[in-house]
C-alpha cells in the first residue's frame, strides 16, 4: 500500500494515438499509474493493453475534451480509481484544415472554428479547472499542456489551429502565475512536426526542409520532453514554453 501511494497518478488527454499515446507509455515504464482519455475509446482499450501487458497499471476512460460533464465524470472516476491526480497532460488536439476547408479567417466555416477552440483551448481549460482543485488537494502538482510551434509564429491556412495554440501558451503562462503559490507548475510544449496521424503528407515533405534538424520527430521525443518537465526534479520549472521543434523557431530571425 505504502508503495502504491509513492507512485504517481498521471492523466493524460488524447492518448489513443501519437503523441499521447507515446507519453502515456513513457510514464508507465517509468513506474506510474495512468489514466488515458481519448474520444476513440478502441484505440485507448488498445493501448491501455499494451500497458498491462508490460506490467503497467493503466485505464481508460472516454473522454470528450470539449463537454465540462464529460472531462468532471473523468476526473471523479480516476481519483476514485487511484485516488489523485499528480500530473495531468493536456494534449488531446484537432486540426481540420484539409484541401476542401481551408482554416484561414475568411474561409473556414464558423462551426468548424468553434470546434477547433473547443477541443484544442476549453479541453485544455476544463480538464486543468477540474483537475487543479485535486493537486491542491493534495499538496501540489504538475500540468503539461501541448501546444505547438504554430502558437509562436504564423502559418498560412492555419488560423483557428495556431489561435487555439496561441492561446494554450498564454494559458499556461497564466496558470502557472495563478496556482504557482499552491505548488501546481504548469508547462507546454511546442513541437514542430511529429510522426502521428495527425501530420499530412505535405506537411511531411515540405516541414523537413524547414528545420535546423532535417527530420521529422518521433513522438517518443516529444514525450521525453513531457516527462522531464513532470519530474520533481524539474520542480523549479513552472511557466515554461519548451520548443521541441529542430530549432524551428528559435534559429529564425
Ligand atoms: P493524433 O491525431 O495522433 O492524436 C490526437 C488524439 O486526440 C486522437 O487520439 C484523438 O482521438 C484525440 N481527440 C481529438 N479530439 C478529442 C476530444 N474532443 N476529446 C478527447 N480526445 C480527442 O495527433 P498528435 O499529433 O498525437 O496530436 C497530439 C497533440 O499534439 C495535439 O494537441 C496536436 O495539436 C499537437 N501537435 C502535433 C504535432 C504533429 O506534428 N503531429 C505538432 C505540434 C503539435
Amino acid at each position: 500500500m505504502g508503495e502504491a501511494r509513492g507512485r504517481k497518478s498521471i492523466f493524460v488527454t488524447g492518448a489513443a494515438s501519437g503523441i499521447g499515446k507515446a507519453t502515456a507509455k513513457k510514464f508507465s515504464e517509468e513506474g506510474s499509474k495512468v489514466v488515458l482519455s481519448d474520444l476513440d475509446e478502441k484505440g485507448g482499450q488498445q493501448v491501455v493493453d499494451e500497458i498491462k501487458s508490460s506490467g503497467g497499471d493503466a485505464i481508460f476512460v472516454k473522454t470528450n475534451v470539449a463537454d465540462p460533464d464529460s472531462v468532471k465524470s473523468l476526473m471523479d472516476k480516476a481519483v476514485e480509481e487511484y485516488g489523485k491526480i499528480d500530473i495531468l497532460h493536456n494534449n488531446a488536439g484537432i486540426d481540420v484544415g484539409s484541401d476542401e476547408v481551408k482554416d484561414t479567417v475568411t474561409e473556414i466555416p464558423l462551426h468548424l472554428w468553434d470546434k477547433v477552440i473547443a477541443v484544442n483551448l476549453t479541453g485544455v481549460f476544463l480538464c486543468s479547472r477540474f483537475a487543479i482543485p485535486h493537486m491542491i488537494k493534495n499538496g501540489g502538482g504538475s500540468i503539461i499542456n501541448t501546444s505547438s510551434v504554430g502558437g509562436l509564429i504564423g502559418f498560412p491556412g492555419l488560423a483557428a489551429y495556431q489561435a487555439s495554440k496561441g492561446g494554450v501558451v498564454q494559458l499556461t503562462k497564466q496558470m502557472a502565475v495563478e496556482y504557482g503559490k499552491d505548488n501546481v507548475r504548469v508547462n507546454c510544449v511546442c513541437p514542430f512536426l511529429v510522426d502521428t496521424p495527425m501530420l499530412t503528407e505535405e506537411e511531411r515533405e515540405d516541414g523537413i526542409k524547414a528545420g535546423v534538424i532535417d527530420r521529422i520527430a518521433d513522438a517518443s521525443e516529444i514525450a521525453h520532453a513531457v516527462t522531464f518537465l513532470a519530474q520533481d526534479e524539474s520542480g523549479y520549472i513552472t511557466g515554461t514554453i519548451l520548443t521541441v521543434d529542430a530549432g524551428f523557431v528559435n534559429t529564425r530571425k
